[in-house]
């Protein structure tokens, strides 16, 4: 159920909270989960040395925050893409702009994502990490647009479902800003031009 902005003390209306129309995922709820994630992953990974890898910028709240939390050695490496374009996503194009630091051959990678929508930034991803013969190779993505996949992509860990709807916050952009709210939430609609 949706939480209603003005719930929570912590998110007392400032210059960037007043653009938003209603608060989805509360700093609580995420934290809570982020943890609960982690905790899956430390057991499940335990003696591996797990390499997490992440793709710049969204993802970067997440991965921190996820990578504190977890309870085993652990590295982290980071690649760029061309960046969130809605009028392009249904034709899947995807430039990678920054490739990873490390080697991954013979490491057990995790695939850190924000968000899955229709699966094809993902998709295309994988693939070429697979390409480089990991050790093994899964997915841990912190929102799930599970209705909107064109193509099939294998998600291990999940933070949550997410419905028809374009979130900001928590390392979610719209046009550069709001990354940095706590939060995960609506904005006023008189504000997006996503057309
Ligand atoms: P896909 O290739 O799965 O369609 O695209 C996933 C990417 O779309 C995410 O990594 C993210 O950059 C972007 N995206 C999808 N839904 C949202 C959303 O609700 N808010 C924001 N800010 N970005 C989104």
């Amino acid at each position: 159920m949706d939480t209603p902005f003005l719930a929570s003390s912590l998110h007392t209306p400032n210059e960037l909270t007043k653009d938003i129309r209603r608060v989805i995922f509360s700093e609580e709820e995420l934290q809570r989960r982020v943890r609960e994630l982690a905790g899956q992953i430390s057991a499940d990974y335990r003696g591996l040395d797990p390499l997490l890898v992440g793709v710049l910028r969204g993802v970067v709240f997440f991965m921190t925050d996820l990578m504190q939390a977890m309870t085993i050695p652990a590295s982290l490496d980071f690649m760029a893409i061309s960046r969130y374009d809605p009028q392009q996503k249904s034709k899947g194009a995807v430039r990678l702009t920054k490739d990873l630091e490390e080697s991954v051959e013979g490491r057990h990678l995790i695939f850190v994502e924000d968000v899955v929508d229709t699966g094809l930034t993902l998709s295309y991803l994988l693939r070429v990490l697979k390409a480089r013969t990991p050790a093994s190779l899964e997915v841990c993505v912190l929102f799930d647009k599970s209705r909107h996949r064109l193509v099939d992509v294998p998600v291990k860990y999940k933070g949550f479902d997410l419905q028809d709807r374009f979130v900001v916050g928590y390392g979610l952009d719209y046009r550069g800003g709001y990354r940095h709210l706590p939060f995960v939430g609506e904005l006023k609609p008189e504000l997006l031009n996503l057309a």
